[in-house]
């Protein structure tokens, strides 16, 4: 196949962010995929379905659009690249999508518990637990189980009166994590931090089985310290 060079760009975001995922220790064998997005197009580039990671090229990656349908490429497409859809759809403006099977998330989407916030390097994150969903029910894994895994994660941010801009990971009860961002690296990023936040969850609980939630004062510092207008995390860029 000759890739379309319109699409060129979102390929290459997407190959590499897919690569990021062995390379991070996120997911093994062919599990876990990458998805980026360019919501003026409503297309995204997709790694393609049951592909070794080692076989994956930029021209390897599956175009389609926002309704989950194909517009270029030699494969199938991820298997969930429905759910992808239903979160593009969902949420304008996002720029990329990740779905691991990353030990530690998977550890607490399989006990369908939400991780509390224990420390600081949750609450540069996020304010927030992270949430959990409930548990697909039997009509909708019968149903469109790739669409009803997307719309389950919209409900549940929505119930919780979560913002997916501030709010970028969940987990799916009984399966595991999706984090997103406005770019495919943003959504790694948020994979990794997530993993490393639940492996340190599950190690406080180890140390401590009753310990309760970072107080709220160090919380809201550590967020404002990264996020929002009096953020001064970092180095001041360009100006
Ligand atoms: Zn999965």
């Amino acid at each position: 196949m000759k890739r379309t060079p319109k699409y060129a760009a979102l390929a290459e975001e997407a190959f590499k962010a897919n690569m990021e995922i062995p390379r991070l220790g996120l997911a093994i064998l062919t599990w876990g995929n990458a998805s980026a997005a360019d919501p003026s197009q409503a297309l995204f580039a997709i790694k393609p379905s049951g592909l070794p990671y080692e076989e994956l090229t930029p021209d390897s990656m599956v175009i389609v659009d926002f309704e989950g349908k194909v517009v270029e490429g030699d494969y199938n497409p991820s298997s969930d690249t429905k759910t992808h859809a239903a979160l593009f759809r969902a949420w304008s403006g996002l720029g990329g999508i990740v779905h691991t099977h990353s030990t530690h998330a998977v550890a607490w989407a399989q006990a369908c518990a939400e991780v509390p916030i224990f420390g600081t390097t949750h609450a540069d994150h996020s304010t927030r637990p992270v949430p959990c969903t409930a548990y697909l029910s039997p009509e909708e894994v019968k149903g469109d189980y790739e669409l009803e895994t997307g719309n389950i994660i919209v409900r549940t941010m929505k119930a919780r009166a979560l913002d997916p801009a501030e709010a970028t990971a969940i987990l799916v009860a009984g399966h595991g994590p999706f984090t997103w961002g406005s770019s495919a690296m943003k959504a790694i990023h948020a994979a990794a931090a997530l993993e490393e936040i639940c492996r340190m969850a599950i190690l406080t609980l180890q140390v401590r089985a009753d310990q309760g939630a970072l107080p709220a004062h160090i919380v809201d510092k550590h967020w404002r310290r990264k996020h929002g207008a009096d953020a001064y995390y970092g180095q001041k860029r360009g100006g």
